[in-house]
């Protein structure tokens, strides 16, 4: 059953003080499942507090201590996935097998980070004269706020919390409205495990509300947002008037390259797979299948049977390969880039309707001859829809490439050492993936460029946009 999400402040699950709350809509059938309590004022001003308040306290707990509370939180994670992954698929849409992965990957991340927390290393630098020692410690930032979407619930907020809390950091945050359980059974791993009351708080509101009152607030001295580009680029301005550190994990637009020495059938499976992966709505989603002219028939072909194959359906019912989409938004969404792309001379090869009336299912898409004026070339899908076009010369693709603003995630397909060696160093993303899908793992980094945002979400770099570097430099007596 799906429960009624409360907040989570000081350490107690808790109604908002106003008695707000919101309804849970399963996106699979359009019906309400549960509700989610609205934090106003008052409940942030308690987060605020607790979280200024343990802070304090959670930074004096030895790298070592933290780190053994974080793994027993990743273990009851691991422990909870069978129960959790339904609550997700309810909420958000994805199959069922999907929902598992998520929770699964999670306890991989808290793990990675509990260990990141002991190796917070700081350096010695050789002093000028002797008897001076010149030390580089690191001190974690301070309460964090972190904002996080609705298309991965557990995913988007376990990189961000734990990475927090490995480096000493009390959170506040705010997680989806639209799936708001899943977080909540995330943070009651946490709360199991016995990290202290106050480091993790968890929020859920009116979103530019909650950010609005707490990026300029004194108490915040970090920011983590996943989102779309538009949103941060506001959230970043506003962080920025206020002097605080920031992550931003935006949209993004990759570009997927096969050269005509690919193995072209590998090509079109692998990238098909990811394209309806989570139905599309994953930052680093292929959105522009490139592909060289003397292969783009065998390709297409390809892509399309892999489109056809999948299952569209409630992701609960077993066999189901694509769930519906999060919110009736994105079918919108779809049906305006369809529109826009077709009006201006584009071939649909399969799909472009929405299935049926109740829910929010979305034939998988393939669009062809598509200009590159056309919206779909130009904002992020964040659907089942995917524009397949052939180029020439692998000039001509790099600058198709990088002609967008987004610079998240890139792949490449094909044989050759030197053209993956060239293409890995002319395209301007955060990450490529070449001849596999190989992304996102806890252990690599994450992150884009351009207006993909900038901060690592994973690999060794994440945990330094927690930290402040000091310099102490100290004469004997
Ligand atoms: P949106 O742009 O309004 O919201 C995106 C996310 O940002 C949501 O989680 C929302 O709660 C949050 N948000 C919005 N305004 C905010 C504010 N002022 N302060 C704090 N958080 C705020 O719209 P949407 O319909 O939810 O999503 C649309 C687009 O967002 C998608 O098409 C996609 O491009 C992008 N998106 C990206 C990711 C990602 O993983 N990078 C995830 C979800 C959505």
């Amino acid at each position: 059953m799906y429960p009624d999400v409360l907040l989570f402040v000081d350490g107690a699950w808790t109604p908002a003080k106003a008695g707000r709350k919101l309804p849970v809509v399963n996106p699979a059938s359009g019906d309400v499942v549960g509700t989610v309590v609205h934090a106003e004022r008052p409940d942030l001003d308690r987060a605020l507090e607790a979280a200024d308040r343990s802070f304090k306290e959670w930074r004096k707990v030895s790298a070592f201590d933290r780190s053994k509370v974080m793994r027993k939180a990743a273990n009851l994670l691991r422990d909870r996935a069978d129960a959790i992954a339904p609550l997700l698929t309810m909420e958000q849409g994805k199959p069922l097998a999907e929902a598992k992965g998520e929770v699964l990957a999670g306890a991989d991340v808290i793990d990675w980070f509990a260990e990141e927390a002991r190796r917070t290393y700081g350096r010695v630098i050789p002093a000028r004269a002797e008897g001076i020692y010149q030390l580089v410690v690191k001190e974690p930032v301070g309460p964090v706020a972190a904002f996080t979407p609705w298309n991965f619930p557990i995913n988007q907020v376990v990189r961000k919390l734990a990475c927090a809390l490995a480096a000493g950091c009390s959170v506040i945050v705010k997680a989806p409205e639209e799936t708001p359980a899943s977080p909540a059974e995330l943070i009651r791993c946490f709360a199991d495990a016995a990290v202290p009351a106050g480091v993790i708080n968890l929020v859920y509101g009116v979103p530019a509300e909650i950010s609005g009152y707490l990026i300029p607030h004194p108490i915040i001295r970090k920011i983590s947002f996943t989102g779309s580009t538009a949103v941060g680029k506001q959230l970043a301005a506003i962080a920025g008037a206020h002097m605080k550190r920031v992550t931003m994990e935006l949209g993004g637009h990759a570009p997927a390259i096969v050269f005509d020495d690919a193995d072209v059938d590998t090509a079109s499976r692998l990238l098909a797979g990811a394209k309806y992966r989570n139905a599309g709505q994953v930052c680093v989603s292929p959105t522009r299948m490139l592909v060289q002219e003397r292969v783009y028939d065998q390709f297409v072909s390809g892509f399309l049977q892999h489109s056809k194959a999948l299952k569209v359906g409630d992701g609960l019912e077993a066999g189901t390969t694509m769930g519906p989409m999060a919110n009736p938004r994105r079918i919108t969404a779809m049906e305006t880039f369809i529109g826009d792309a077709t009006q201006r001379g584009a071939t649909i090869q399969t799909g472009g309707h929405r299935i049926g009336n109740k829910g929010n299912f979305f034939e998988p898409t393939v669009l062809t001859d598509v200009p590159k004026d056309a919206r779909i070339m130009n904002e992020e899908p964040f659907g089942p829809l995917a524009v397949i076009s052939p180029f020439g010369t692998f000039d001509e693709v790099v600058t198709e490439a990088n002609r967008v603003p987004y610079g998240l995630a890139s792949y490449a397909y094909t044989r050759s050492a030197k053209t993956a060696n060239a293409i890995a160093a002319a395209v301007e993303s955060g990450m490529i993936s070449i001849n596999h899908h190989g992304l996102a793992l806890p252990e690599v980094p994450f992150g884009g460029v351009k207006d993909s945002g900038y901060g690592s979400e994973g690999g060794s770099e994440a945990i330094e946009n927690y930290l402040n570097t000091k310099f102490i430099t100290q004469a004997g007596l």
